[in-house]
């Protein structure tokens, strides 16, 4: 079939009857057709293909550059374009939201759209513009070494969330950007589920560098010789060259300027923390020591660190009280969960570090007098989708919330304001139903009642006496009877929840199972102190500033440090507070199957996430008896050739009535509401016979 034949319909509102059914119908038979993208309005709904799509090169984005949505075939890049443009011509800044399950595509959609931007722009060829473009896109890979890793959902599985503004002269030249991460699943790095890897640039390191560098870090060619990644069984996969990534990786942090020493930095503290996964203990006379090999020496080594403080901070802390300094030994299960703990929060400051240092390659150069005109930006949000794993912890309860918050944000812009607007245009019309998940929302993050909340009031407790069984007693007590909420004590009957220390919350995607088993750690997120002092006692200096807390002294009483669970609802919140104060655009990403495949449509898996997604609500809240509506100047620029009381020019009125004479001549008056602004019309067909009059001229 060529790639210009219509298949099915290209915006769902044009469907002839609006339900499920038909919905999924349209979607299978485009992407049978490798038609992955459909529109609803000026949503854009996305296919993942899993197959090569040649759909992205220049003769595509010289067809939608500049042009309207409905002048082409249904593309992201007219998305991308449409967003362009508004920033562009109206000076408003606008965002573009990527949304779906884990694998369905966010990801690839939002670096498709960077590469359209960067595609479209800079027809002067501005070196620095060029560079600021090239930044953009090679960040990628260096925040996806450090930043992705390998799911039982995707093997590319974004493991933080990414939120990109990308800041525009007023020639809508990119000229910066800022980058702001939201919760990385640190957990990975100490652990992984069955079939699943640590971040990339673990492998990458051990299989794309050189010989010396090798020898330099003391490993080995083998993942499987350290136990922080080879936990998942998984270390090697199929879609992954991690060493020709390790190139890739290399080449963009010598184009971002990344210089020798900080790659160096870099890949040491990646290493050191691959020797301090094989580092263990033993209790010898009653005294916890690190069991010998050269594991430590290495860590000690490459943090450039004293081994000897290292081995102390290991084993034992210091503790201040009522004055008096002492040292407290570690249990053999409190040391293993120290250096895990380590692990985690070195590399946790590490990726945080090279977020920032891409910041600093890309911060807008206000120093430079053209860019003191007022320049406005395009954020691109691209975040972890919505996961269910058989195991869920604190971090997927994170991410769901996150996706809840997503979801709130589209019903609130979305179907909330396009009923508003049919108001505002003074069109009567029904209301159309949809689920509001704000209730779940509430459910986790309200004050005082939500889970969020809970959880602190706990984790303020006195250490000892709080455990996570004890937390999850509490939550009972206090959600009992919530719809969204249940947990085993409450109900025995589901079988879902297995275990004593289960609980679910029906999320507005599905019902996930959550173990209750290191929340309250999880979301202390603690860190000794010795550790802290001592990584700001390293004689790396990219190290050493990663770590500025512990230049404090033992004695110094800290303030207790806000919790992970409180913090992230706070970027959340903040977050949201950004995109709604721009003009947003919508990629709804859809997984066509659990198997990667480029032909299954697995028509269950889709029909649930169309539901979840309320796309067909969508539709219907969109065409609410309406299938079109445009604004008057654009329907008129559309249409006026058909008629000769408008073409060549229209003088003699005000857009509308133009276009009143146009529907009128051709019998469509019945079909028509003229709103204040914008015209709307009822039925397709009279936009297929626009169409047509259009073509045959
Ligand atoms: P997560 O929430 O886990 O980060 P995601 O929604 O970001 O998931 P992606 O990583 O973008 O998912 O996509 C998963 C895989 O699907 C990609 O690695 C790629 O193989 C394939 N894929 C997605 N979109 C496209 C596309 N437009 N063309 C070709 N392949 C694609
Ligand atoms: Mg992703």
């Amino acid at each position: 079939m060529s790639s210009n034949q219509p298949v099915g319909v290209g915006d769902f509102v044009l469907l002839d009857k609006i339900d499920l059914e038909n919905f999924m119908n349209n979607l299978e038979l485009r992407f049978k057709n490798g038609k992955i993208y459909t529109y609803i309005g000026e949503v854009c709904v996305s296919v993942n293909p899993y197959r090569t799509m040649n759909i992205y090169d220049n003769t595509y984005v010289n067809q939608y550059k500049g042009r309207e949505l409905f002048e082409n075939a249904p593309h992201i890049f007219a998305i991308a374009d449409a967003s362009h443009k508004v920033m562009k011509q109206q000076g408003r800044d606008t965002c573009i939201v990527i949304s779906g399950e884990s694998g369905s595509g966010k990801t690839e959609a939002s670096k498709i759209i960077m590469k359209y931007i960067a595609a479209v722009t800079n027809q002067g060829g501005q070196k620095d513009i060029e560079r600021v473009k090239n930044i953009l896109i090679q960040s990628n890979s260096i925040l996806e070494a450090f930043g992705n890793a390998k799911t039982n959902r995707n093997d590319n599985s974004s493991r933080f969330g990414k939120y990109m503004d990308i800041h525009f002269d007023f020639k809508g030249d990119p000229i910066g950007g800022h980058i702001n991460k939201y919760l990385l699943e640190k957990s990975r790095v100490i652990y992984q589920q069955n079939g699943e890897r640590n971040f990339h640039c673990f492998y990458q390191l051990l299989l794309g560098c050189g010989d010396d560098v090798l020898k330099k870090l003391h490993l080995s060619r083998t993942p499987g010789d350290y136990f922080y990644v080879k936990q998942g069984n998984a270390t090697k996969v199929n879609t992954i060259n991690d060493k020709s990534d390790f190139k890739d990786v290399t080449h963009s942090m010598n184009t971002l300027d990344f210089n020798k020493d900080e790659q160096e930095s870099i890949w040491r503290v990646v290493a050191a923390i691959l020797h301090l996964g094989n580092i263990e203990f033993a209790n010898k006379d009653d005294k916890l020591t690190v069991k010998k090999g050269g594991a430590v020496d290495h860590v000690a080594n490459l943090l450039r660190v004293e081994r000897a403080e290292l081995e102390r901070a290991l084993c034992e802390r210091v503790i201040a009280a009522r004055g008096d300094i002492m040292r407290k030994e570690h249990t053999e299960s409190e040391a293993n969960y120290g250096r895990d703990a380590l692990a985690k929060a070195v590399y946790d400051r590490l990726f945080g570090w090279i977020v920032d240092r891409i910041n600093s390659a890309i911060s807008v150069d206000e120093s430079n007098y053209q860019y003191k005109y007022k320049s406005s930006l395009i954020g691109v949000l691209d975040i972890y989708g919505f996961e269910i794993f058989d195991d869920n912890s604190f971090e997927q309860f994170c991410i769901n919330y996150c996706n809840e918050k997503l979801q709130q944000l589209f019903i609130e812009l979305v179907l909330k304001q396009e009923q508003e607007e049919y108001n505002k245009e003074g069109i009567e019309w029904q209301n159309i139903d949809y689920f509001n998940n704000q209730i779940i929302c509430d459910l986790v993050e309200a004050q005082h009642t939500g889970i969020l909340s809970i959880m602190d009031d706990a984790c303020k407790m006195t250490a000892e006496k709080v455990t996570d069984e004890l937390l999850l007693e509490n939550m009972d007590k206090k959600l009992k009877g919530h719809k969204h909420y249940c947990s085993r004590q409450l109900k025995p009957a589901n079988k879902q929840l297995r275990h004593k220390v289960d609980f679910q919350i029906t999320h507005y995607a599905g019902d996930v199972t959550y173990c209750i088993n290191g929340f309250l750690d999880k979301n202390k997120d603690t860190l000794f102190q010795d550790f802290k002092r001592l990584l700001y006692s390293s004689q790396d200096q990219h190290l050493k500033i990663m770590w500025p807390e512990g230049s404090q002294h033992i004695s110094e009483t800290t303030k207790r440090p806000a919790t992970a669970g409180t913090l992230f609802k706070n970027s959340m919140q903040e977050l949201v507070k950004n995109l709604l104060s721009k003009e947003p655009h919508y990629v709804r990403c859809i997984k066509p199957n659990e198997m990667k495949s480029p032909s299954a449509f697995d028509v269950e898996r889709v029909k649930h996430q169309v539901s979840y997604l309320g796309l067909v609500e969508n539709v219907r809240v969109r065409r609410a008896g309406f299938a079109y509506r445009q604004r008057y100047d654009r329907f008129l620029k559309r249409y006026k050739m058909i008629s000769q009381f408008t073409w060549p020019n229209f003088r003699s009125g005000r857009d509308q009535d133009g276009i009143k004479i146009i529907m009128d001549e051709r019998g469509f008056d019945s079909d028509v509401k003229y709103g204040k602004t914008k015209i709307f019309i009822r039925s397709p067909r009279t936009i297929f016979a626009l169409e047509s009059a259009r073509n045959e001229l």
